[in-house]
C-alpha cells in the first residue's frame, strides 16, 4: 500500500514534453489516430493481439477487484472519517500498526479482511487464468491483496502489495490463512499465534503504508513487464507508484489500457477501453471461458 504519488513519466513523450493533444481512445502507441470506431471491432483486434502472443502481461489495480464486490478503501475516506479516527492510509500504516495493534486489527478486519473473504473472482480473473493456462499469459502482476486471481487459477502472480491470505506469526513464523486468522479467538491483542506456548503476534503479508515493497516481487515484476510484448493494464489509473514506473519499462508492441477514467499513458496505447474490465475480458475471450 504504497502511498507514494509517482511522476508518471508516460504523461510525457520522449522529447519531455507534456502529453496533453491526445485523448484517451482516438489514438495508437504512435500517435497516428485509431480509426476503430466500433467496440466489436476493438474487442476483435484486442483478440487478436493476445492470440498472437505467448508473452502477455496484465497489470492490475483496484478497479479488477471492485468488480468483485471489494471497495477501494482508498476511495471512502470520507465515510471512515465518520466512524473511525483516522484516514485509512493512516490506520493501515506501520506505525499505527506499531503503536495501536488493537484499532489497527479492528480496521483492518472489518474494512480489509472481511470483505475480501467474501469476494470471488470475477470474469477478469478467470479470462486471465485461462489465457495463462493456454499459454498466452505468463504472468499476472497486481496491486491487489485479495489472492483472486490464484483462487481463479492464475499461477504466476506478482503480488506487489502482498495478500491478506497470507499471515505470519512474528515469533515462530507460522502460517495463517485469512480464514485461520478470523477463526483465532478475538479480542483485546487479537490476533495471536494458536502454537503451543507462542502466543506471538501475527502480522498480514501485506505491505502497509510506511513500508518497502518486496524488492524481490518487485524485480519479478519488472522483468516480467520489460519481457512482453503485449501488456495489459486494467482498472488503475497508474498514477500512483510502483504503477507508474513498472509501465515505463514496458518496450513490447502492444499497449491496452481497460479503465473507466483516463490514466496518464492512454498516448501510448493501441487500445483503450472505458468499459468494466470484466466486460471487456468476457467479450473478447467468451471462447475461454466455456
Ligand atoms: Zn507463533
Amino acid at each position: 500500500m504504497d502511498s507514494n504519488t509517482g511522476t508518471a513519466n508516460c504523461r510525457y513523450n520522449d522529447n519531455g514534453e507534456e502529453n496533453t493533444a491526445h485523448t484517451a481512445t482516438d489514438t495508437t502507441a504512435d500517435g497516428t489516430i485509431d480509426m476503430v470506431t466500433g467496440g466489436g471491432d476493438r474487442y476483435q483486434q484486442l483478440r487478436q493481439m493476445v492470440r498472437a502472443s505467448r508473452s502477455v502481461v496484465f497489470f492490475g489495480g483496484a478497479g479488477v477487484s471492485t468488480e468483485s464486490g471489494i471497495p477501494d478503501f482508498r476511495s471512502s475516506d470520507g465515510l471512515y472519517s465518520l466512524i473511525y479516527p483516522h484516514p485509512p492510509e493512516v490506520m493501515l500504516g506501520h506505525s499505527f500498526y506499531q503503536t495501536h495493534r488493537d484499532e489497527f486489527f479492528a480496521f483492518y478486519r472489518d474494512k480489509v479482511l472481511d470483505g475480501i473473504l467474501a469476494a470471488q473472482p470475477n470474469a477478469a480473473h478467470r479470462v486471465l487464468a485461462a489465457l495463462e493456462a493456454a499459454g498466452h499469459v505468463c504472468a499476472v502482476v497486481t496491486q491487489n491483496i485479495d489472492g483472486l486471481h490464484q483462487t481463479a487459477g492464475s499461477r504466476v502472480v506478482y503480488e506487489l502489495h502482498g495478500s491478506v491470505k497470507r499471515n505470519y506469526c512474528e515469533a515462530c513464523e507460522a502460517f495463517y490463512s485469512g480464514a485461520e486468522l478470523l477463526a483465532l479467538p478475538q479480542g483485546p491483542g487479537w490476533p495471536r499465534c494458536a502454537r503451543p506456548s507462542c502466543g506471538g503476534a501475527i502480522k498480514p503479508d501485506v505491505v502497509l503504508y510506511e513500508e518497502a515493497l518486496d524488492t524481490g516481487v518487485m524485480q519479478a515484476a519488472a522483468t516480467a513487464i520489460a519481457a512482453a510484448d503485449v501488456l495489459i493494464v486494467g482498472g488503475t489509473s497508474l498514477v500512483v507508484n510502483p504503477a507508474a514506473s513498472l509501465i515505463q519499462l514496458f518496450k513490447g508492441k502492444d499497449l491496452v489500457i481497460i479503465n473507466k477514467s483516463p490514466t496518464v499513458c492512454d498516448y501510448r496505447a493501441s487500445l483503450r477501453f472505458d468499459e468494466p474490465i470484466g466486460r471487456v475480458l468476457a467479450a473478447t475471450f467468451a471462447d475461454v471461458l466455456d
